[in-house]
C-alpha cells in the first residue's frame, strides 16, 4: 500500500515530456518555503493499492508520449521506496518511463533498489552550505550530496535542482560552492557526467496560504521574490559551471 496525497495529470514540470505526478505523503524535511507543507506530516494521505496507480497510467499512457511517464514526488517519496518498488517495476513491463523527484536525505537498501530502477532522478539540493541547509529545512545535507556521489557512480542520470530563495540561497558563496563541487573543472570537464540539466527554480510563495490552514508560522513571510536581476545573475554563475542549466 502506498500513501498518496494528491496527482497530477500532464504535469510538466517535474521531468520531462508530460507526466502523471504521483505526490506521495510524508517527508523528513521541513523546508521554510515548502510550497506542499500538508505533503510533510506522515500521517494522513489516502492510502492507495499500486495497481490502483497502475491503472491510472495505464490510462494516461497515450498522453506521455516518448519522453513523458510518472513521476514520483511529494512528501519525498523515497520514505515509501519499498512499497514503491514493485510497482516501478510493472510501471517499466509496461512500457512507462519513471522519475523520483526526491530531496536524497534517505538511505537504506530499499532506497538503492528504487534508484537503480529509475529512469531519471530529480534530485533537490536545497543548500550547499551545511549550516544553512540544515536552518533551511532541518537536516544536513551530507547525505543528500552522498546520494547525488552514488547516482554518478553508478551511472544513474539525474537532473540537480536548486530553489533560488533571495537571503536563503542565493549568495554568490553558495552558489559557487555548488558549482565548483558539481560542475566543470578548470579543465571544462565536468565532474558530474550523470547531471543532464540543472533547474534553477525561481521561489514562489503559491502554498502560503496551506501554512495557515496546518496552524505553522510560515517564516518567509518577510522573503522578497526574486528580481530578474537576481535570477540573470543566478543563471550566469551556473553557465559556468553547466551547459545545461535552466532557469524555470
Ligand atoms: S523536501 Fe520537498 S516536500 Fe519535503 S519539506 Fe522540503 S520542499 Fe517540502
Amino acid at each position: 500500500m502506498l500513501n498518496v496525497h494528491s496527482y497530477e495529470s500532464m504535469g510538466t514540470y517535474d521531468g520531462p515530456g508530460l507526466r502523471l505526478v504521483v505526490f506521495l505523503q510524508g517527508c523528513p524535511f521541513k523546508c521554510l518555503y515548502c510550497a506542499n507543507p500538508d505533503t510533510i506530516p506522515f500521517e494522513g494521505g489516502t492510502p492507495t493499492e499500486p495497481d490502483d496507480i497502475l491503472k491510472m497510467a495505464l490510462n494516461q499512457k497515450p498522453f506521455f508520449g516518448k519522453k513523458g511517464g510518472v513521476t514520483f514526488s511529494g512528501g519525498e517519496p523515497t520514505a515509501q521506496a519499498e512499497a514503491l518498488i514493485p510497482l516501478v517495476r510493472k510501471l517499466h513491463e509496461n512500457g512507462i518511463n519513471v522519475c523520483i523527484d526526491t530531496n536524497g536525505g534517505i538511505w537504506n537498501s530499499h532506497v538503492e533498489e528504487l534508484f537503480s530502477l529509475a529512469d531519471l532522478v530529480l534530485l533537490d539540493v536545497k543548500q550547499f552550505n551545511p549550516i544553512r541547509h540544515k536552518a533551511l529545512t532541518g537536516h544536513e545535507n551530507t547525505r543528500t550530496l552522498a546520494t547525488a556521489a552514488w547516482l554518478e557512480e553508478h551511472g544513474k542520470p539525474f537532473w540537480l535542482r536548486y530553489v533560488l530563495v533571495p537571503g536563503i540561497s542565493d549568495s554568490e558563496e553558495d552558489m559557487l560552492a555548488l558549482c565548483r563541487h558539481f560542475g566543470k573543472d578548470s579543465t571544462g570537464r565536468p565532474r558530474y557526467q550523470m547531471i543532464k540539466r540543472v533547474e534553477i527554480l525561481p521561489y514562489h510563495t503559491l502554498g502560503i496560504n496551506k501554512y495557515e490552514t496546518l496552524g505553522w508560522e510560515y517564516k518567509l513571510r518577510d522573503t522578497p521574490l526574486n528580481t530578474k536581476e537576481q535570477l540573470d545573475r543566478a543563471k550566469k554563475i551556473f553557465d559556468e559551471y553547466f551547459d545545461c542549466a535552466v532557469l524555470n
